[in-house]
């Protein structure tokens, strides 16, 4: 089967028939976004997930009669492609190299790349193709990229709208910071993806004779547990100028300083093992503090220099008894008598730490050296219980009886007032490497433009809108919550990059993670732009604010933008149809940003009927089980891909080997499997006509019901979004179902089953139409469809009425062949004759009573039976007691659907059923006779006395 025939086949009739083009209009709508890409590379399988999963969604809302919006636009904005255009432009060898000969660009067009638009516009229609050729059923009339025109002039109405309701202010703030490009950095833009995440410690400063000893600490409070300060001997220090005071410091140190808006000078360089033995004067009291050398200490970590605290720092605790051992060399023997009398000084109580924590935690844990990796566990064990359960001790003085989660910042703003504390902010996800291969750091931006998303109205009304969204899969809504509590002022402005200017202060641009957050509202502007019917330069504020708010008067700003009246309205008309965004896909990677600032800037900037509806999150794609990386050499570029195997079969092994939120695997045994099961579907499609179907036989009530059952469960999971789950469904699990049908038919030599056949397929091509849109349609029109299958209605009903007694009936007859292959087997015998017997009446009866028992909840034996001998028409159970049990046994062996479906219908006449249905079935099978009687027949053949042994649903076989 030529895949790519196909494929070009459907998107030419497509595209012919504007098969995805949406404009307003009476139906009832579905506005279905994904994420936009950022052109700087192909895209590849990975990729492909998140827009695939987008595409299903939007098809299968489409056969459910919605009229559907799905869009693409293309994010421009940053400095990962700036950074790409200045290396090529540097004749990167290794980035030359990797265009040529992964992304298969070709030579002329890599020359033009020193300028980063090229770059962009090139992968633009890369990846534009690489979506035709996987078949998403996008609009592309609205398509835009983030430097045009019109959007910037929307970016702009959108910050300076924000900077209104003092949502953008100005500030100093931290932020993660690219010492090269000097410039903010965020997600995207560090190698890898990550987002630069920060701590602060408190420094607190010890005096030696006029020069200052700053100790970087996470736990401030702990000062009044001082006894001791640490230095490591190795380590070569800087005497530097910090403002007007002198400080001992690691380089390190120096250098994360020189980011927080201090002066740096230095002075020299200076010896750790200098300061060994030396007396510091505590900032808090006149006690003196003696410097011990200690190993743990390490110099890129805070100053440097820390303070020890032995009765809470595990790490404390294990170099003082390192020290006062005579174990730690640098020690002097003076300085050893004199720190023999150094004691762990407890200011903490907690319940269950005991008198010294330290002390106890390192001994519960067998520690016996401060090199030893256990200490950190130790560490954070303490740190969490002392934090949340800890009471400050008589020691602390005006902080005694209280707790550490509330004295914590009271204490930091004592110390700062006694002018002996300073802030250091340090990354605690190191390193964090900037796209241009710096190394980030965090820098204190002052009189900066930030986002206030620490404004806690404004994270309520984020709360608000999450509550009332659809969030698929449920189980991430949490995250989200989470984000939105630590979520604090974030920058918004560049300086180098693509995009739009900061309106009010141009030498700096808005950042790419904030000019992405409403542009699902753009999509309604940029068809007018692109129809060249608005001119984009031309837009003002006042067009945004009476597209989106309806405010001021629309013939007044027509006249302006130079449009009539009547266009003007018609935009608004169609804003107001196709929004809320009713479904936003995304990557996983997004939901500590892009997701939900697109939720902040949406409640921030629209009412609340224009708030969105739901997000929908999906993990990523493995390739064999490895994660996709560049440097893995594992990636293989969509287009190449589809090339290869075929859209659709790349869609399915992308969606079939994970629900949302869980890992993909993409593998070539996976998409192999694939290709050939839709090959073997079409093959079984060719052959069935579309005939009329005749008078319902049993079996076929009972496939067509199963065909409903079908239908109910994949429209279940398609709703819920788990495609995965709809997918096995729609492709193996109605197998079995239909190899029983052909089997009852064949045996009964039917010949007009054509029609019915015809039927399921059709049912399931349509249910496989979004999934697989091309080869759908291929063989819906072998079935003789003239109609698009993407045109048609979803069949969440098949027609056909569900028909309980033809389930009775199937389960029946499978479960006698069952039984009759079970005793063969046991037995090994070739049957010459096979005898059935079906229960009595009063059986009948008594199982409708057991079941109901069973249903009540009554599974005693004893009391059942008693209730069925008090019953004149099953006293005879006085009989035969067993078969309550067995009974019992039986019912409880099937499913609670099954059961309550027993109930719920009278009971089929099994003899009747088995004369007439299994017959056949046991000549074709076994090619011998079979012979039914009823257990209360006087006449009947039952010469090893089975009869009796018949129970309702389980008749009594015999084979001989
Ligand atoms: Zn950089």
């Amino acid at each position: 089967m030529d895949w790519n025939i196909i494929d070009k086949k459907w998107q030419k009739k497509w595209s012919e028939t504007n098969d995805h083009e949406t404009d307003y209009n009476d139906k009832e709508k579905k506005f279905i976004t994904v994420a936009y890409p950022y052109p700087n590379s192909p895209q590849h399988i990975g990729h492909g997930r998140t827009y695939t999963i987008t595409d299903v969604h939007s098809r299968y809302l489409r056969m459910k009669g919605f009229n559907v919006l799905f869009p693409m636009g293309f994010h421009y904005t940053g400095t990962p492609i700036l950074g790409m255009a200045k290396r090529v432009e540097a004749n990167d060898t290794e980035l030359i190299e990797g265009f040529k000969t992964l992304y298969k660009v070709p030579e002329d067009r890599i020359k033009e790349f020193a300028e980063p638009v090229k770059i962009a516009d090139y992968f633009h229609e890369e990846i534009k193709s690489g979506m035709i050729e996987m078949g998403y059923s996008i609009d592309w009339r609205r398509e835009f990229t983030t430097i045009d025109p019109a959007y910037q002039k929307f970016i702009e109405w959108q910050f300076r709208n924000l900077k209104e309701k003092n949502l953008i202010v100005q500030g100093s703030h931290p932020v993660g910071w690219c010492p090269k490009d000097q410039n903010p950095v965020s997600q995207h833009d560090t190698l890898g993806d990550v987002e630069p995440d920060f701590t602060e410690y408190v420094i607190i400063k010890f005096d030696l004779n006029g020069v200052k000893i700053p100790v970087a600490t996470l736990r401030p409070e702990t000062l009044f547990g001082v006894t001791n300060i640490w230095i490591n001997p190795q380590v070569t220090y800087q005497k530097i100028k910090v403002n007007d005071e002198i400080w001992i410091a690691s380089p390190e140190c120096a250098r994360k300083l020189e980011f927080l808006e201090k002066k740096i000078e230095v002075i020299g360089d200076v010896n750790g093992s200098d300061f060994v033995g030396q007396s510091t004067k505590a900032p808090h009291n006149d006690d003196s503090i003696v410097i011990l050398p200690a190993s743990f200490v390490k110099s890129d970590n805070g100053t440097g220099i820390v303070m020890s605290v032995p009765a809470h720092a595990p790490f404390d605790y294990q170099a003082l008894l390192d020290c006062k051992s005579g174990k730690n060399k640098s020690i002097t023997n003076d300085l050893l008598k004199n720190i023999q009398n150094i004691e762990p000084i407890t200011m903490i109580k907690t319940e269950g730490l005991g008198d010294i924590p330290a002390k106890d935690i390192v001994e519960r844990m067998g520690i016996s050296d401060q090199d030893d990796p256990k200490l950190e566990d130790a560490t954070k064990e303490i740190y969490s219980k002392e934090f949340y359960e800890g009471i400050l001790a008589d020691n602390t003085k005006q902080f005694a009886g209280k707790k550490i989660s509330e004295a914590k910042d009271e204490i930091k703003e004592w110390i700062t007032e006694i002018e002996s504390a300073d802030i250091l902010l340090e990354l605690t996800n190191t390193p964090v490497k900037c796209r241009c291969g710096a190394e980030c750091v965090v820098k204190l931006l002052s009189n900066q433009w930030f986002l206030d998303y620490s404004n806690k109205d404004w994270k309520d009304k984020a709360h608000t809108c999450f509550e009332k969204m659809n969030v698929f899969p449920n189980e991430i809504r949490p995250e989200f919550d989470q984000v939105l509590d630590w979520l604090r002022e974030r920058a918004c402005a560049r300086q180098h990059g693509l995009g739009t200017k900061v309106p009010w202060d141009k030498e700096w641009l808005v950042e790419s993670l904030a000019d992405s957050v409403i542009y699902m509202a753009f999509y309604i502007i940029s068809k007018y732009v692109n129809k060249k019917e608005i001119d984009g330069n031309e837009l003002t504020d006042e067009f945004f604010d009476y597209v989106f708010y309806g405010k001021n008067d629309p013939a007044e700003i027509a006249n302006k933008i130079k449009i009539t009246k009547e266009k003007l309205e018609e935009i608004r008309k169609e804003f107001l149809y196709f929004y809320p965004v009713d479904a936003r896909h995304s990557g996983r990677d997004l939901v500590p940003n892009h997701l939900t600032f697109f939720v902040l800037n949406h409640v921030a900037l629209f009412p609340e009927e224009n708030w969105p509806q739901e997000i929908v999150v999906n993990g990523s794609v493995l390739m064999g089980g490895k994660k996709m990386s560049k440097s893995m050499g594992n990636i293989i570029p969509l287009r190449e891909a589809v090339r290869k195997y075929g859209a659709d079969p790349i869609r399915l092994t992308i969606l079939i080997s994970a629900e949302l939120l869980q890992d993909a695997d993409f593998n070539v045994d996976a998409i192999n499997g694939i290709k050939n099961k839709l090959e073997s579907m079409y093959e079984d499609c060719t052959k069935i006509k579309a005939e009329e179907i005749s008078e319902l036989e049993p079996e076929d009530k009972w496939i067509l019901s199963m065909l409903q059952n079908l239908a109910s469960n994949v429209s279940e999971s398609m709703d819920k979004i788990r495609l995965r789950e709809a997918l096995h469904h729609i492709l193996y699990d109605f197998d079995s179902e239909l190899q029983w049908y052909l089997k009852r038919t064949k045996s009964k030599q039917r010949t007009n089953i054509s029609g019915i056949l015809h039927k399921i397929f059709s049912n399931r091509i349509l249910m496989l139409s979004p999934f697989a849109p091309h080869i759908a349609e291929e063989i819906w029109e072998k079935l003789g469809n003239t109609e698009l299958a993407s045109k048609s209605a979803w069949p969440s009903s098949v027609g056909i009425e569900f028909d309980p007694t033809s389930i009775q009936t199937e389960t029946l007859l499978k479960s006698i062949i069952d039984d009759i292959n079970n005793i063969l087997k046991v037995t090994k015998i070739s049957p010459k004759k096979i005898t059935i017997y079906t229960a009595d009446k009063w059986k009948s009866k008594a199982y409708s009573l057991i079941l109901k028992n069973v249903l009540d909840g009554e599974t005693n034996i004893g009391a059942i039976i008693k209730s069925l001998i008090a019953n004149k028409e099953t006293e005879q159970i006085k009989k035969d007691p067993d078969f309550v049990k067995k009974t019992v046994n039986d019912i409880l062996s099937e499913s609670l659907e099954i059961r309550k479906g027993k109930m719920n219908v009278e009971q089929i006449d099994e003899n009747k059923i088995i004369s007439s249905e299994l017959t056949s079935l046991v000549k074709n099978d076994y090619n011998v006779e079979l012979s039914v009687f009823s257990e209360s027949d006087s006449e009947k053949y039952d010469p090893k006395n089975k009869a009796k042994t018949a129970r309702p649903f389980k008749p009594a076989i015999l084979i001989e």
